[in-house]
């Protein structure tokens, strides 16, 4: 079960250059997660306990856990990926175990930071209709709390923890002293849309004519993960008519591909 659970990587060899358009964002993560693990004597010079973790909130595809892992390969330290969904969902009955098996092993792999997606599965508002189903949330949701008050803030476990439901959160995880800090992680904005996309086609065959700032122009409300999707769909187009290059046409077929899609699953309630 363990296994299932958690995604422990050594060295997810996620760089910060491959991170576009969060500027401060990310400043911040570093400040609060990667400098208590990499010069924890900065802290004790200046006399300041060290942040235990963070809480990022924000749309789908935004970059979470790639800034997650992108501090955890920086700072050398192990990644620990548990999904707060799969603990509610897939394993009924265990979760407060699983919470406490995978704060061990943050433990036993440290440095290690210990990413918590979907924070929102387990730490939603609590309910108090006692039916065995949410009974069994608020145990592992407990379980959760203990944990981290629990936290040696000295110590190299951080953890990261993110929700695309902030709205949701019980407010007992939002208390002073759980999460250090709570950091948005918007959509990008035009320019951060432009340097999402030069990351994503730095290995590519580009035309002369593929014009950045106009495809962040027209990209408005897409996420990181969303232009991903533009430019590999623009080198499928390419492959598929055996071309070499991918131009400005295949890119701009691909953001109205898109964007058409984006409409569908509007209409149809999805
Ligand atoms: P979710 O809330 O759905 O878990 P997330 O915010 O954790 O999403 P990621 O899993 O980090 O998003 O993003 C998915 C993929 O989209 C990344 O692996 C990356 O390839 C791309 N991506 C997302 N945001 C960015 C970004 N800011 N810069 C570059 N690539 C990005």
């Amino acid at each position: 079960v363990r296994a299932q659970i958690m995604e422990v990587i050594t060295s997810p060899g996620v760089n910060y250059d491959m991170i576009g358009g969060v500027g401060d964002i990310l400043l911040e993560v570093i400040e609060s997660v990667e400098l208590p693990l990499t010069d924890p004597d900065l802290f004790k010079k200046i006399g300041i306990e060290p942040p235990t973790g963070v809480l990022l909130y924000g749309a789908p595809g935004t970059g979470k856990t790639l800034i997650a892992k992108a501090i955890a390969s920086q700072a050398n330290a192990t990644f620990i990926r548990m999904s707060g969904s799969d603990l509610v969902q897939k394993f009924v009955g265990e979760g407060a175990r699983l919470v406490r098996d995978v704060f061990q092993m943050a433990r036993d792999k440290s440095p290690s930071i210990l990413f918590i997606d979907e924070i929102d599965a387990v730490g939603g508002m609590r309910t108090h209709d006692g039916t065995t189903g949410s009974a069994e949330v608020n145990r592992t949701m407990l379980q959760l709390l203990a944990e981290m008050d629990g936290f040696d803030p000295t110590g190299d476990v951080k953890i990261i923890a993110a929700t695309n439901r902030i709205d949701l959160l019980d407010p007992a995880l939002l208390r002073p002293g759980r999460f250090d800090r709570i950091i948005e992680v918007p959509l990008p904005d035009e320019s951060g849309r432009s340097d999402i996309l030069k990351i994503h086609t730095r290995h590519m065959s580009l035309g002369d004519d593929v014009d950045f700032d106009r495809l962040a122009k027209l990209t408005d409300g897409f996420s990181g993960a969303d232009l991903k999707v533009v430019v590999k769909e623009a080198g499928m187009f390419v492959l598929r008519k055996r071309g070499e290059e991918v131009t400005m046409d295949d890119f701009l077929k691909a953001v109205d591909k898109m964007k058409s899609e984006e409409e569908l699953s509007v209409v149809q309630g999805m």
